[in-house]
Order: structure tokens, then C-alpha cells, then sequence
């Protein structure tokens, strides 16, 4: 019988993951608040409804067989309605770790792994005292509802305590020292049901304006820092019971590897692994969530992913020599993604 699969969120993560399951012959559903969203054009069947829409989660949940998401902010009480009807992967711990920073950084030391220095704030007489003990400058970043650089903000001097806490706007927060990384990376990871686990390669990633705008792969690591890496990615896995694709952002510092921070989803940095694996982390992520055996993720090729970001789509001068994905997204905005590119060449290691 054809399973069905349901998504919570319906942008361009939802997009590429009904892609997935439709060639593994799976139909896909999602939910989605907003009119027209890019997975629309890929899945079976909308639910354009609010997550305060009681009867509509339950009409979702009802005509899937599981149900995953693309994005991490989802309300908890409309994971209450769905749970009790069809199994949710990953699971609601990975969610509510992932959801909060300094729970997330909490749970990345109690399982020995290490995190930038950081102090929780809740009210300005903390800034001020963290500030003084981790010293300048450093990040401030509210513990929920922030992606792609919103929701931080950089302090360079104790002076700035006072605009920086106003700007919270009574959200809590946590203060990190600002990282001298070498070089940041992520590891796109994926656990089955039965506990499997396997790995992409590395990606080395690099940030314009606190967005993705590359990923190189393979990255410039030794060989030994790439094994830290995945087994590090691993043992959060296994620490969580995970179940489905998760991207796990590290910088790369002079003493070793620092987690930043936990995607419970596919991830923008493991879109590399569409041209250039046999099974990429859209189709690795259905078949975790499915209990289906996780496929060989080996890379074949080097590869560079460009992120398309507003205006760039109209800047595309030659076509020939990469993968064009858009999202389909029918107005350009600034800083939004529109869709990337991917560029292969031999495999050099
Ligand atoms: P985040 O939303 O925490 O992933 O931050 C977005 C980007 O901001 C990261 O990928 C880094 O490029 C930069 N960033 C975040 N936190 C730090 C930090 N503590 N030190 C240096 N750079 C950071």
C-alpha cells in the first residue's frame, strides 16, 4: 500500500523532501499556514491551515503514516494534537533541545562535547557581569526563534550593554564570546529507527550577513579532525535517540572542534549531497523516518554549493556547468533563498 508522509512546513526543505519521497514511491502532505508555499508544487496534498487549527492537525495527522517537519519552530501544543495520533520524527526531545540555545548548549556539555564560552541573560546586570567574565566581544543571541543570524546581535564593547539588552525586548538570551574560528563546518548525519547511523562528509561552510553562502566539500580539514567531526555528530545522535536527518554546525578553533549549534532537519548545508552522493540527505531522511535501511551517502565527487539569495537568480550568467535548484518561490526578496547551485569536480580525497 503507498505510505504517506507529512510535513510540517512547506518551504523549499519541504520542497526537496517530497521530491525524495515521491521517488522512493511515497506520497507526501503538508501543513502550512502561509498561501502558496514551495513544497506546494512537489506534494500530494496541502493543509492550509493555522497551528492553532485543532481539527486540521488532526485531518493532517490522520492521512499520513508519519509525520516530520522542515523547520524547528513548531508550537508544542500542536505537537501535543499530532503525537497522539501518528509518530513524530525526530523526536520531540531533539525539538525542544534544539529550540532553546542554552538548553542546546546545556545538553552538547553534558554529553562531554564543548560549546563557545557563554553565560545565560535574562536581565542587563547579567549582560554586564557576563560580559565582564567572558570579556569582549561577543555575541548576543536570543535562546529561541532565531535562524540565519536574526536574533543576534555583536557586542564590542561593555559600553554597548545597555542598546544591546534593550534590543531583546524581554526575550531571553544567551551571551557568547565571539569565536576566532578557523574555519566553520557541518556534519549532515542521519539515524535510523533501529539506531544506524551514517554520516556525509564534512562540509566547509562560509556565512555572508550571518546566511549560508557556500558549502565546499570536501573540507580543509586533516584527516583526523574529519573523524572527530562525525563521530562528534554521532554521539549526539545516539544521545538523543534520534531518528531522521540532522545538520550539525561546528567551528573549527586552534584547540579543536566547538558545536555552535543542532538542526533537527535537513539542512541548507547538506544540499551539496543532491548531485554529488548516490543518496542525498532528502532521501536519507525519509528512509530513517520510514524505518527503511539508510543508503550510501559516500560522496563521488568534490562539490560547491552557492546559495541563490534574492536578487541572485537574475544574475546567473552561465548555465552549463552546475545543477540549478530553484524553489519556485514566485517573489524575490532580499536575503531571501530562492535556490542554489551545485558544482562538481573530481573526487580529490
Ligand atoms: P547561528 O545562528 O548561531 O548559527 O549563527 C550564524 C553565524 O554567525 C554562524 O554560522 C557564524 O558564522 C556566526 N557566529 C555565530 N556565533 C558565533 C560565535 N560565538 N563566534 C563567532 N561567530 C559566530
Amino acid at each position: 500500500m503507498t505510505k504517506t508522509v507529512g510535513i510540517l512546513g512547506g518551504g523549499q526543505l519541504g520542497r526537496m523532501l517530497a521530491v525524495a519521497a515521491s521517488r522512493l514511491g511515497i506520497k507526501t502532505h503538508i501543513f502550512e499556514p502561509l498561501p502558496d508555499p514551495p513544497a506546494g508544487d512537489t506534494a500530494t496534498k496541502i493543509f492550509s491551515a493555522s497551528y492553532e487549527d485543532n481539527g486540521a492537525l488532526v485531518a493532517f495527522a490522520k492521512s499520513v503514516d508519519v509525520i516530520t517537519y522542515e523547520f524547528e519552530n513548531i508550537p508544542t501544543k500542536a505537537l501535543d494534537a499530532l503525537e497522539k495520533i501518528k509518530p513524530v520524527f525526530p523526536q520531540r526531545i531533539a525539538l525542544a533541545t534544539s529550540q532553546d540555545r542554552l538548553v542546546e548548549k546545556q545538553f552538547l556539555e553534558s554529553i562531554g562535547l564543548y560549546v563557545a564560552p557563554y553565560a545565560p541573560v535574562d536581565t542587563l546586570e547579567q549582560l554586564e557581569e557576563a560580559l565582564e567574565t567572558l570579556g569582549t566581544p561577543c555575541i548576543l543571541k536570543t535562546r529561541r526563534f532565531g535562524y540565519d543570524g536574526k536574533g543576534q546581535i555583536r557586542i564590542e564593547t561593555p559600553g554597548q550593554a545597555k542598546t544591546a539588552f534593550s534590543a531583546l525586548d524581554g526575550q531571553s538570551a544567551v551571551l557568547e564570546k565571539f569565536v576566532r574560528f578557523e574555519r566553520e563546518i557541518s556534519v549532515i548525519a542521519a539515524r535510523s529507527t533501529s539506531g544506524e547511523i551514517t554520516c556525509f562528509d564534512p562540509g566547509e561552510n562560509v556565512h555572508i550577513n550571518g546566511i549560508l553562502h557556500t558549502t565546499t566539500v570536501p573540507a580543509a580539514l586533516p584527516n583526523h579532525m574529519q573523524t572527530d567531526a562525525v563521530l562528534l555528530a554521532a554521539k549526539i545522535l545516539n544521545a538523543l535517540d534520534y531518528v531522521g536527518v540532522m545538520g550539525v554546525e561546528l567551528f573549527v578553533g586552534k584547540n579543536g572542534l566547538l558545536v555552535n549549534e543542532i538542526a533537527p532537519r535537513v539542512h541548507n548545508s547538506g544540499h551539496w549531497t543532491q548531485n554529488a552522493c548516490l543518496i542525498d540527505q532528502f532521501e536519507q531522511h525519509i528512509r530513517a523516518i520510514f524505518g527503511l535501511p539508510l543508503g550510501n551517502g559516500q560522496r563521488h565527487s568534490d562539490a560547491i554549493m552557492t546559495n541563490l539569495i534574492g536578487d541572485d537568480i537574475n544574475h546567473l550568467e552561465k548555465h552549463d556547468n552546475f545543477a540549478l535548484h530553484l524553489y519556485g518561490k514566485s517573489e524575490v526578496k532580499a536575503g531571501r533563498k530562492m535556490g542554489h547551485i551545485i558544482q562538481l569536480s573530481p573526487k580529490s580525497s
